[in-house]
């Protein structure tokens, strides 16, 4: 347990748990996110690391709210040097007189002065490399260090996932070395081969359970239907617009499937705005006329009374039931919706997870589409169909990826694309800014308050760390942007670590214009229609993924009127420029992944299982496709005894029933 671990009081505790750390094996396998390398160098100007004896007491001095100082001096190389260092008054009482330390930072010759970084406690003679944690505000990455090299104190139980006769065959490592190791490296060489082996059994285990559900789809057959699949084309009539190509050509593939007698299960990948839910929303209409019930599962409320609101106008002059199941139901509402449903009076069911309890029960539910698919992890994949016993399943997802690409990760899945955008849409021009035409940039910003429209602001940071960063985080531009305004603007915040239902009450307030500004971090829900929204600005634009500052301006242009986005970088770069030039998701997504830079293929960050704590989907292509075949191999020979000589089976196996 979590508490055993030596240093680990409730205060502590809580903080892991801020980290995503609950368990004894979430923090050995929280990994360090770079290496620092430190070797000693002498005195002069600009960055330097130095190790010395203490020569006074620190003193320390408080300045203002989030603001103190430590100043003392070490004697080093003969001289006596002062050293300052900010926000580490807490350290006082560590510093003591004639010890030896290693100071880090800048050094002023003038005023013989260092102005530190950072300061560790012994000294060191050779070249030192210290891992680096993702932190919170009162964990730092040095104590993230320690209770790890804690937990391993209590001999804790590490499982190794990739089966041994590939272990033999790639050569690699054994597990308990390489996780030791990577926490504690002595050099970086041997830190290469450790992550690689603990990449690949993330990966290996990632692309078991795909391969692993594909070769359990075959067992089941589908349900019986007869209806000519040209019954939508009155739905299709009723329309105000012309369906594209690409999605009359979704619509074949998925009622061509559900007419098939084989179970459907599907992936439809468009870019965001491509016009996915009016297929899905044709697939309900068919599978109605075929005479089933369906389901439509999204990941939160507003994204669910959005469709509800959509759908119903939709199906007003078809006589399909549509009702919505969300956790603010009503217990008496909600009565009365599962009696209807088993009654089969209710058509189709929107909802939000409420919708997977046990006692929904449809009477026959025939089709199950999940919107945004990117944010339920391949563990939930399965469980609609423990549903409705033989109902196809669609997933849906904005995610542009390159289809080699899908065709791996959403192995298990047919897959339907929608490459064009509805004609009419406008484009949303892009701009790249400095940090230095901030005051236009704020102007921009007030003229569209001024127009009655709203406001999305993005920053890579939720509050400054430890460590002083120059990106701009949440908090510090809620200040500034209150203090430019004179508070005048109301503003919002929404940023991870909210609780699910803080967010969905920012994101609520926005909506409304209860809010007129909303600053957050790249969680905006993905979906949600704000159609007064015409502004994106996005701070240390080079610090975010082209695909997701692609799918974050998907957020505004989404009526008439003109909008715009606002990349703000003090570096120039290629990379950016590609998004000023592009809206075509696939295209933005298959050049990021040609120049191999930072970002994330997938945009959004991935929820569930989809987030790897080592392993990069795109820059591990190799390794992926790598356990993409062994794990293919392995379960084709080791299927049919149940994979008897493989206990981690069983493990992996009930994380897929498993539901977050
Ligand atoms: P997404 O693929 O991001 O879920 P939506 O389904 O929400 O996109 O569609 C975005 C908008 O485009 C909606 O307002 C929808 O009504 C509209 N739309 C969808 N298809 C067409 C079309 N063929 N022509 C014009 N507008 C369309
Ligand atoms: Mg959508």
């Amino acid at each position: 347990m979590l508490k055993d671990i030596k240093g680990v009081g409730p205060k502590t505790l809580n903080l892991l748990n801020k980290l995503g750390i609950f368990t004894e094996s979430d923090l050995i396998d929280y990994f360090p996110f770079r290496y620092n390398t430190i070797c000693p160098t002498e005195l002069k100007e600009g960055e330097v690391v130095i190790s010395g004896i203490v020569e006074t007491s620190p003193i320390a001095t408080y300045i203002k709210k989030n603001l103190n100082k430590l100043s003392f001096r070490i004697e080093a190389e003969n001289q006596l040097i002062n050293i300052t260092i900010f926000n580490r008054a807490f350290m006082k009482s560590n510093i003591k007189r004639g010890m030896e330390i290693t100071v880090m930072g800048e050094y002023d010759e003038k005023h013989n002065t260092i102005t530190a970084s950072n300061i560790m406690l012994k000294s060191i003679e050779e070249t030192y490399i210290e891992p680096v944690y993702h932190t919170t505000n009162g964990l730092s990455s040095k104590l993230i260090c320690t209770l790890v090299k804690n937990a391993f104190l209590n001999n804790p139980e590490i499982v190794d996932y990739i089966p041994d006769y590939l272990v033999e065959q790639y050569d690699f490592p054994d597990k308990e070395s390489c996780v030791k190791l990577v926490h504690n490296p002595t050099d970086l060489s041997s830190i290469e081969s450790s992550i690689e082996r603990l990449k690949y059994e993330e990966l290996f285990r990632f692309m078991f359970k795909i391969n692993y559900l594909k070769s359990c789809r075959t067992e089941h057959d589908g349900l019986k239907r007869t209806e000519p699949t040209s019954v939508v084309d009155d739905f299709i009539q009723s329309l105000s617009f012309e369906l594209t190509k690409d999605q009359l050509s979704a619509i074949k593939d998925i009622t061509e499937d559900l007419l098939a007698p084989k179970r459907m299960n599907r992936l439809l990948l468009g870019d965001v705005g491509s016009g996915k839910t009016i297929v899905a929303i044709t697939s309900i209409f068919y599978n109605y006329k075929s005479g089933y019930q369906s389901a439509l599962l999204v990941p939160t409320e507003i994204l669910a009374n959005q469709h509800f609101l959509n759908i119903t106008r939709l199906f007003k002059n078809f006589g399909i039931r549509v009702e919505l199941l969300t956790g603010k139901t009503s217990k008496k509402e909600r009565k009365q919706i599962l009696q209807d449903l088993e009654s089969k009076e209710i058509d189709l069911l929107i909802g939000t997870h409420a919708v997977l309890e046990d006692d929904v029960q449809f009477k026959n539910l025939g089709l199950v589409i999940t919107d945004e698919q990117h944010r339920f992890g391949v563990n939930q994949r399965n469980i609609f169909q423990n549903k409705g016993v033989l109902s196809d399943v669609l997933y849906m997802s904005a995610t542009p990826i390159p289809r080699t690409y899908a065709l791996t990760i959403y192995g298990d899945m047919d897959i339907s694309i929608i490459k064009t955008k509805p004609n009419g849409r406008k484009e949303i021009k892009t701009e790249l800014k400095t940090n230095k035409e901030i005051k236009e940039i704020l102007k921009t910003i007030l003229d569209e308050i001024k127009e009655d429209h709203k406001v999305y602001i993005v920053c890579p940071l939720i509050e400054q760390g430890e460590e002083p960063s120059n990106m701009m985080d949440t908090i510090t531009l809620k200040e500034k942007l209150n203090k430019a305004f004179k508070g005048k603007i109301p503003i919002g915040l929404l940023h991870g670590r909210m609780k699910a239902d803080e967010k969905e009450n920012a994101m609520q307030d926005f909506k409304d214009g209860t809010t007129r500004i909303l600053i957050s971090t790249t969680v905006i829900e993905v979906g949600v229609d704000i159609k007064e929204a015409t502004l994106m600005v996005i701070f240390n634009a080079e610090r975010f993924g082209l695909a997701t500052m692609h799918q974050l301006r998907g957020r505004i242009g989404r009526n008439s009127l003109d909008s715009k986005c606002i990349l703000i970088s003090d570096k120039s770069s290629e990379r950016l420029k590609i998004l000023v030039n592009s809206s075509d998701g696939f295209y933005i997504s298959e050049e990021d992944f040609k120049l191999r830079g930072e970002g994330d293929l997938f945009g959004t960050r991935q929820s569930g299982d989809m987030v790897f704590k080592l392993a990069n989907l795109k820059t591990d292509m190799r390794l992926l496709t790598q356990a993409n075949v062994d794990s293919a191999a392995f379960i084709k020979d080791n299927i049919d005894d149940d994979f008897a000589n493989y206990k981690e089976y069983q493990t992996i196996k009930e994380s897929l029933l498993h539901i977050d």
